[in-house]
């Protein structure tokens, strides 16, 4: 899953973006409101994690602009803890609210809720035949037993398992498991694939030639 985190104090982007990466994520990030606002327009990211007093644009501006065509799940940061801020920000389209400062563990729960109710699943279990993928714990068991994945092998099986038969293409693969900072051959994809085929049995992922591939349920 891809995160774009919008946060004009350097320190706190910094750690975010780190703490967020280090939880799985591919994270962008944007130290101002209009390159906030050009990445939120241009990617489709999983959610975002906006500030609300920005240099350029604010956040709320920012906000309502994105909402002209974009539905991205957005969990806004403030300082600003009064009930009428807490309203004017959820009326322009914001998903969910979180007050400076706030708890690391807090914040990972409520970007794993927003995710989940933007793709429809209402526990973190996603249970596929023998397969069961803990969104939470982010631990993979097959018949019972713990299989290790990398990160970015669990990444993909996440991505797959969300959208489970259904066809993911490899621009969605591209789009939400990878970040700006990478620099990622193509064919890194079909390794990872192929890891998981071996990991997880053959017959669980399909190929679909010069298209992507589907997680069969
Ligand atoms: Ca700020």
């Amino acid at each position: 899953m891809r995160l774009l985190v919008v946060e004009d104090e350097v320190d706190l982007l910094e750690s975010l973006a780190q703490a967020l990466r280090e939880d799985g994520y591919a994270v962008d990030t944007a130290d101002n409101g209009d390159d906030g606002y050009f990445k939120a327009k241009t990617w489709d990211y999983d959610a975002i994690l906006l500030d609300w007093m920005l240099p350029r644009l604010n956040g709320i501006e920012l906000l309502r602009r994105l909402r002209r065509d974009k539905k991205t799940p957005v969990l806004l940061l403030t300082a600003k803890d009064s009930v009428s801020d807490r309203v004017a920000g959820l009326d322009q389209g914001a998903d969910d609210f979180l007050v400076k400062p706030f708890n690391l563990s807090e914040l990972l729960a409520r970007v794993r809720a927003l995710i989940r109710r933007s793709t429809g699943n209402a526990s973190n279990l996603i249970v596929i035949g023998s397969i069961e993928i803990d969104l939470a714990s982010k631990t993979v068991m097959e018949s019972g037993n713990a299989i290790e994945l990398t990160a970015r092998e669990y990444a993909m099986l996440e991505l797959l398992a969300v959208h489970a038969g259904k066809l993911v293409s490899r621009t969605m693969i591209y789009n939400h498991i990878f970040d700006e900072q990478d620099d990622t051959l193509s064919n890194l994809v079909d390794v990872h694939i192929s890891h998981l085929r071996k990991k997880l049995g053959r017959d669980l992922i399909e190929t679909r030639r010069g298209q992507g591939y589907i997680l069969n349920v």
